[in-house]
Protein backbone atom coordinates (compact mmCIF):
# COMPACT_ATOMS: atom_id res chain seq x y z
CA UNK A 1 0.00 0.00 0.00
CA UNK A 2 1.20 3.39 -0.99
CA UNK A 3 1.92 5.77 2.25
CA UNK A 4 0.45 9.41 1.59
CA UNK A 5 2.82 11.99 2.45
CA UNK A 6 1.64 13.94 5.28
CA UNK A 7 1.86 17.94 5.59
CA UNK A 8 3.68 19.14 8.95
CA UNK A 9 4.54 22.27 10.47
CA UNK A 10 7.96 22.48 8.65
CA UNK A 11 5.38 21.82 4.88
CA UNK A 12 4.47 25.59 5.62
CA UNK A 13 7.56 27.27 6.77
CA UNK A 14 9.47 29.87 5.21
CA UNK A 15 12.70 28.60 7.23
CA UNK A 16 12.91 24.74 5.78
CA UNK A 17 15.17 24.65 2.56
CA UNK A 18 17.89 26.09 5.03
CA UNK A 19 16.48 24.49 8.68
CA UNK A 20 18.79 22.41 10.49
CA UNK A 21 16.46 21.10 12.86
CA UNK A 22 13.64 20.21 11.06
CA UNK A 23 14.67 16.33 10.52
CA UNK A 24 14.52 16.76 14.75
CA UNK A 25 11.18 18.26 14.66
CA UNK A 26 9.73 15.60 12.50
CA UNK A 27 11.03 12.73 14.29
CA UNK A 28 9.63 14.39 17.67
CA UNK A 29 6.42 14.54 16.00
CA UNK A 30 6.72 11.44 15.04
CA UNK A 31 7.42 10.08 18.65
CA UNK A 32 4.14 12.04 19.80
CA UNK A 33 2.34 10.24 16.72
CA UNK A 34 3.44 7.27 17.44
CA UNK A 35 2.25 6.91 21.38
CA UNK A 36 0.80 3.97 22.64
CA UNK A 37 -1.72 3.87 25.59
CA UNK A 38 -2.38 1.43 28.08
CA UNK A 39 -6.04 0.73 28.63
CA UNK A 40 -7.82 -0.47 32.15
CA UNK A 41 -8.75 -3.76 30.15
CA UNK A 42 -4.73 -4.57 29.73
CA UNK A 43 -5.01 -3.67 25.60
CA UNK A 44 -2.92 -1.21 24.00
CA UNK A 45 -4.09 1.30 21.49
CA UNK A 46 -2.83 4.05 19.61
CA UNK A 47 -3.22 7.77 20.78
CA UNK A 48 -4.53 8.00 17.17
CA UNK A 49 -6.94 6.12 16.74
CA UNK A 50 -9.48 8.10 19.58
CA UNK A 51 -11.56 9.59 17.20
CA UNK A 52 -12.51 11.73 20.24
CA UNK A 53 -9.23 13.42 20.98
CA UNK A 54 -7.32 15.83 18.69
CA UNK A 55 -3.89 15.06 17.27
CA UNK A 56 -1.04 17.05 19.20
CA UNK A 57 0.86 19.16 16.64
CA UNK A 58 3.73 20.05 18.21
CA UNK A 59 4.65 23.97 17.67
CA UNK A 60 8.00 24.91 16.39
CA UNK A 61 9.23 28.23 18.34
CA UNK A 62 10.90 28.85 14.91
CA UNK A 63 8.14 28.71 12.52
CA UNK A 64 7.02 31.52 10.15
CA UNK A 65 5.03 31.00 7.70
CA UNK A 66 5.51 30.50 4.49
CA UNK A 67 3.39 33.04 2.28
CA UNK A 68 1.91 31.42 -0.95
CA UNK A 69 0.79 32.15 -3.89
CA UNK A 70 -2.51 32.08 -2.85
CA UNK A 71 -2.09 34.01 0.11
CA UNK A 72 -1.11 36.91 -2.26
CA UNK A 73 -4.22 36.55 -4.48
CA UNK A 74 -6.36 36.88 -1.52
CA UNK A 75 -4.81 40.00 -0.21
CA UNK A 76 -5.17 41.68 -3.74
CA UNK A 77 -8.71 40.62 -4.02
CA UNK A 78 -10.05 41.56 -1.10
CA UNK A 79 -11.06 38.17 0.54
S1 LIG B 1 12.12 26.33 11.87
FE1 LIG B 1 10.88 24.74 12.88
S2 LIG B 1 8.97 24.65 11.71
FE2 LIG B 1 10.51 25.72 10.46
S3 LIG B 1 11.42 24.13 9.16
FE3 LIG B 1 12.68 24.34 10.99
S4 LIG B 1 11.92 22.81 12.45
FE4 LIG B 1 10.37 23.10 10.85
Amino acid sequence: MREIARETRCTHCEHLPVCSMKEQFLAAQQAVDSVQVNLADRTIQSLRSFDWIRPVELECVHFSRKITKRDLQSSTSGI
